[in-house]
């Protein structure tokens, strides 16, 4: 049953004239970085109100600075692994067209990926909370004060209670509406507006993930791990 499904997803990639892929949390978990709402996920440890909303930036700064400054120090030891990769040499051939990602682990282009939607930004990027100016990454993790008007530091990321970088969100949807082809990667589909992206398409909707989840707009679900589903969809490609 895999293996058909496998090869089917082999075919589709071959026959689509242009594939988007849209991943979440569960497409890092095999780099070490962990995902939100499994079991081990980063939720069963911390409560998201508390470490990671605009409310805990704004009332408890060193809280949502602990929590940022310890996740970017696990991202530092971790590398995008064989999946990201794959899906970077899929965009070079032309047999996908672009990656649209809650990730804000940066992987994707880490990994050579081109065209990527970062929707809900990137850890790598550090700004003032109060005046918007760039910072570094080292004078956030310093917890220093923004040097042009004292606020606080903060990632480039969409913290919850935060809209969605409006330019990169309709980017997202007209890269979808194009697509024939959606990839679903790593997501329990459960954060919105990125939980909802798929309806924009016209085109067939493949969801592989290690868990099952019921939308009945995909069209077909491959239970298992990202990294080890794209090497095997990989090498049914290549045995073409
Ligand atoms: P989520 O934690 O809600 O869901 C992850 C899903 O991926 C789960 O259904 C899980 O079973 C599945 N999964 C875990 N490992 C997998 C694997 N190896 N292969 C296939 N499936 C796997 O994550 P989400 O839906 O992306 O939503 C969480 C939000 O948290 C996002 O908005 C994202 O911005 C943020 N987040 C980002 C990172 C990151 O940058 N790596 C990590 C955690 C959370």
């Amino acid at each position: 049953m895999l293996d058909k499904k496998i090869k089917d997803l082999g075919e589709e990639i071959l026959k689509s004239k242009y594939t988007i892929v849209l991943t979440g949390a569960g497409m890092s978990t095999e780099s070490g970085i962990s995902d939100f709402r499994s079991k081990e996920g980063v939720w069963s440890k911390f409560d998201p109100m508390e470490v990671a909303s605009r409310k805990a930036l704004e009332n408890d700064y060193d809280n949502f600075h602990d929590f940022y400054s310890l996740r970017l120090k696990t991202k530092v030891e971790k590398k995008p692994h064989l999946g990201h990769e794959i899906l970077a040499k899929w965009e070079e051939k032309g047999y996908i067209n672009g990656v649209i990602t809650q990730n804000v682990d940066n992987f994707h282009l880490e990994a050579g990926s081109k065209n990527v939607y970062p929707i809900h930004g990137s850890i790598t990027k550090y700004r003032c909370n109060q005046c918007n100016k760039e910072v570094s990454k080292e004078d956030f993790i310093a917890k220093m004060p923004c040097e042009n008007c004292g606020g606080n530091l903060r990632p480039r990321i969409v913290l919850f209670g935060e809209s969605l970088p409006g330019e990169i969100l309709e980017g997202a949807i007209r890269e979808i509406e194009k697509a024939d082809l959606v990839i679903i990667i790593g997501t329990s589909l459960s954060v919105y507006p990125a939980a909802n992206l798929h309806a924009y398409t016209r085109g067939k909707i493949v969801y592989i993930n290690d868990e099952a989840k019921t939308d009945k707009r995909i069209h077909m679900f491959i239970e298992g791990k990202a990294g080890q589903v794209l090497k095997l969809v990989d090498e049914h490609i290549n045995s073409k």
